[in-house]
This record gives structure tokens, C-alpha cells and sequence, in this order.
């Protein structure tokens, strides 16, 4: 897989698997934009593990849609254009619904919306104004195997991935006459800090027996997965959803 000259904006950029994918569009031959919400120093930590470049770093807040069209825009100011986007950032809020109040529920429910569809969502309609231009690109959503296996804890975050995925595939059919291809990847638990209380803790072992390979993802392989959706050849995968959960959910 090559990504010579392309121009990549990968959003939650500044850690775990953002980080990763970044790097690994970097070190194939990619220039890339490193998209941080606040914290700029961890943003500047995963330009400078980036080989190649020259690579830029961008801030917004992704729920903000003024502000995800600021970026996408700085982003092509600053790369001179844009071929892939890759979704990445969200978040996961607990909110199990027998404990939470009202309040509560609906606050935790527009949060995660805000930020993980529809934050993708406007991304997404504004790389792809550049990419229907430009003659092509490719969009890649990080979703989540709670899309599909429920999250009884945080059901706004494992219906905000269903929608992604939903999303995903319909804008595979709407974009392909524009030669743009969309996907998306469904990990399952990986070893980033947001869970690592989850896996250091009491159910950390129950985790990894989910799999039959004992243990949960790296971030490098949910970005390996990302990569071959986003590389030359990869076309006809458009709509796909790749998991990448160690066979710890099938679904067919
Ligand atoms: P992380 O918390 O380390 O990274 C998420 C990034 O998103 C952070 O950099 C954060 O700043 C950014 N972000 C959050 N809200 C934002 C906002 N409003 N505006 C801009 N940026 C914002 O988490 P991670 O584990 O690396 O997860 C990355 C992606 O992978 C997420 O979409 C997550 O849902 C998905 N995922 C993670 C796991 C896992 O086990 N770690 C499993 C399945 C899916």
C-alpha cells in the first residue's frame, strides 16, 4: 500500500488509534494533517513520530460544524488538497439507562451524536466538495463493534456507530460517481488509554477471553485496516464495514 503525495486528514489524531493510523499513512508515503480537539503538545508528540511530511497539525472541535468546516478548509490551504479523511475521533460517555437521570440521558445522547455522527457527518460533506473537485478521494469511518453487539452502558455511543455505519455505506453510494470510495472499520476493544482502566482492571482478563486469540487489538491493526480501505485497489470494497475484533463477534 502507497499513499505518495496523498494528502490525509485523520481527526483525534493526538493519541491512541489516531495516532496510529496517522503514522501509518506517514511511514506509506502520505502527508498528513493531525487533527487534535485541545492538547496541543500531544498533537505536536504524533507529528514529530511521523516519518516523511511535510505534515501539518489542525485543531476543532468536531461537534462544532463551523469549526469542522475551518479545519477541512486549513487542511486544503495547507496540503494543497485533500484525498482521504479519516473519521476517528469520538468519544464514549457511560450512561446505562436505570441510573442516569433524565437530564442526564439527553445530555450524554446529543454529546456523543453530536460528536461522533455528526461531527463525521460534516467532515465528511466537506472533504468531499474538495474530492468531487479533485476528481476522487476516500473517506474511512472509525466505528466500533458496538454498532452491532450492543452497549448496554452507552447505548447513544453504540447507536452513534450504527449510524456511522449506516452512514457509511449510504455515502458509498451516493459518492462513487464521483470516484469517491467510503468504508468503514469496526474494532472491537484495543489497547489505547481510553480503556485502559477497562482492560487494567477486574474484567480486563474477561475482555481478552472475548477473543479466541486471548488478548484485544493494537491501535496498528485497526489503522493497518484503515489503510488497505483508503489504498489504490481497494475500489470495489466501497460500503464495506472491515472488523477488526479477533473474531470476538461474527456476524454474516
Ligand atoms: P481516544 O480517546 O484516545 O481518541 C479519541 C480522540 O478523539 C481524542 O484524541 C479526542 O481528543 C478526540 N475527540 C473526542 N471528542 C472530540 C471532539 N468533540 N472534537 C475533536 N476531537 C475529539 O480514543 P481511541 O481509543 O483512540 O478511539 C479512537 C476511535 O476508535 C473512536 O472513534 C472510538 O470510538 C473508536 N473505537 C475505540 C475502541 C477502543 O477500544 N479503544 C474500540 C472501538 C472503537
Amino acid at each position: 500500500m502507497h499513499f505518495n503525495d496523498k494528502a490525509v486528514l485523520v481527526t483525534g489524531a493526538s493519541r491512541g488509534i489516531g495516532r496510529a493510523i496517522a503514522r501509518q499513512f506517514a511511514k506509506r508515503g502520505a502527508r498528513v494533517a493531525v487533527h487534535y480537539r485541545e492538547g496541543r503538545d500531544a498533537a505536536e508528540e504524533t507529528l514529530a513520530v511521523l516519518p516523511g511530511g511535510p505534515h501539518s497539525i489542525v485543531q476543532a472541535d468536531v461537534a462544532d460544524a463551523g469549526a469542522v468546516e475551518r479545519m477541512v478548509e486549513a487542511v486544503v490551504t495547507g496540503l494543497g488538497r485533500i484525498d482521504i479523511l479519516v473519521n476517528n475521533a469520538g468519544i464514549y460517555e457511560a450512561h446505562p439507562p436505570a441510573d442516569v437521570s433524565y437530564d442526564d440521558w439527553q445530555r450524554r445522547w446529543r454529546r456523543t451524536l453530536d460528536t461522533n455522527l455528526l461531527g463525521a457527518a460534516n467532515a465528511a460533506w466537506c472533504a468531499a466538495r474538495h474530492m468531487i473537485r479533485q476528481g476522487g478521494g476516500r473517506i474511512v469511518n472509525v466505528s466500533s463493534r458496538g454498532a452491532f453487539r450492543g452497549e448496554p452502558d452507552a447505548p447513544a455511543y453504540g447507536a452513534s456507530k450504527a449510524g456511522m455505519n449506516a452512514m457509511s455505506q449510504s455515502l458509498a453510494l451516493a459518492l462513487a460517481p464521483h470516484g469517491i470510495f467510503v468504508g468503514a472499520v469496526a474494532p472491537g476493544f484495543v489497547t489505547t488509554d481510553r480503556v485502559a482502566w477497562r482492560l487494567d482492571g477486574p474484567e480486563g482478563e474477561d475482555i481478552r477471553r472475548q477473543s479466541p486469540l486471548g488478548r484485544v487489538a493494537t491501535p496498528d491493526e485497526v489503522a493497518y485496516a484503515v489503510a488497505f480501505l483508503a489504498s489504490e485497489g481497494a475500489e470495489f470494497t466501497t460500503g464495506t464495514i472491515i472488523d477488526v475484533n479477533g473474531a470476538s463477534y461474527l456476524r454474516s
